[in-house]
């Protein structure tokens, strides 16, 4: 029988320069790399898995690296912002952190919620939310605990067709949990990343690039019920891929009628089946059938250095 999301399992962008990306979520940031691995779909291409130190389910942030590829436009449909949770009463340290390296973040409220709303290098609409969320931080960053992400919170839709978003979010668990102005709240009932808000209003039509967030992806169980999920979406019509195989967890994608790619991704088998997670992140990880081409691929690939972990730290003053 099919159970009910507890919420988001991962959310994946389109980036530009790798090193960038990596500097800027690490550094500044202070998300782990928790997984350096290939493009699934295009194995000479990099994808990022960022999160929290264990790389918990809810904390997963991953990017793809397309270097050249032109700049997304923001409209509809889209993922416009993604958001991670901080502690209550550590924003003013984030603003004076990213102002310290130059991002320009703008304070924004809604709901009951006080956030921080900025872009990465990329241009990818991220936003720092505070609210608590019971995820252990990064013990190895470069912020102190006090004020260290705490995963994911959720994401911001703008879909073509609110209602349709909406339809879809329900059938997979999440619950409507409110308005303000012209977002929508749906919530799931797991401890962390359950908000997906959904904007309506007037965009024009988005174009995918660098800076665009690709997709949003929920934690299913297992298997078995993500083979339900499949049928149940192909009933009713819903553009449904079948199911893939990710290494690190399997996975069916979802284009709903609003136009929003949903991934549907089992919790297992896990990001540690191929690492020591003291050490995840510090080497290349190439899935098994990739393999036997390691050696073309890492000369292909731009080398990737962590900045230094502690960098940073010491102003636990402020
Ligand atoms: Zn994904």
């Amino acid at each position: 029988m099919l159970t009910d999301t507890p919420g988001i399992h991962h959310v994946t962008a389109m980036v530009g320069d790798a090193q960038a990306n990596l500097d800027f979520l690490v550094g500044t940031l202070g998300l782990r790399l928790v997984k350096r691995t290939v493009n699934h779909e295009d194995v000479l291409r990099y994808h990022l898995y960022y999160g929290n130190g264990a790389g918990d389910l809810g904390t997963v942030y991953t990017c793809f690296p397309y270097p050249n590829e032109p700049p997304g436009r923001r409209g509809k449909p889209q993922l416009t912002a993604t958001s991670f949770a901080v502690p209550e009463g550590s924003l003013d340290y984030w603003r004076d952190r990213l102002a310290d390296r130059g991002v320009d973040a703008e304070r924004v409220s809604r709901f009951d919620e006080s956030a921080l709303r900025f872009e990465d290098p990329a241009g990818t609409r991220l936003e720092l939310v505070a609210a608590d969320q019971s995820v252990a931080p990064w013990a190895g960053g470069p912020v102190p605990d006090r004020h260290a992400v705490r995963g994911i919170h959720g994401v911001t839709a703008l879909p073509t067709n609110p209602f349709a978003t909406a339809s879809v979010l329900d059938t997979l668990g999440f619950e409507y949990a409110g308005e303000d102005g012209d977002r929508v709240r749906y919530r799931a009932g797991g401890d962390r990343a359950t908000v997906v808000d959904l904007l309506d209003r007037e965009a024009p039509y988005a174009r995918e690039g660098v800076g665009s967030v690709h997709h949003v992806a929920v934690r299913v169980p297992d298997r078995d019920q993500l083979r339900e999920w499949h049928d149940l979406f192909r009933e009713r019509d819903v553009d449904v891929s079948r199911i893939r195989d990710r290494h690190y967890y399997h996975a069916l994608y979802v284009r709903e009628p609003g136009g929003i790619l949903i991934e549907l991704s089992t919790e297992g088998p896990g990001f540690t089946i191929d690492e020591d997670p003291a050490t995840a992140g510090e080497s290349l990880v190439l899935p098994p059938w990739a393999e036997e081409d390691r050696e073309m691929i890492e000369g292909q690939l731009p080398s990737l250095a962590l900045p230094a972990a502690a960098a940073g730290r010491g102003d636990d003053d402020g």
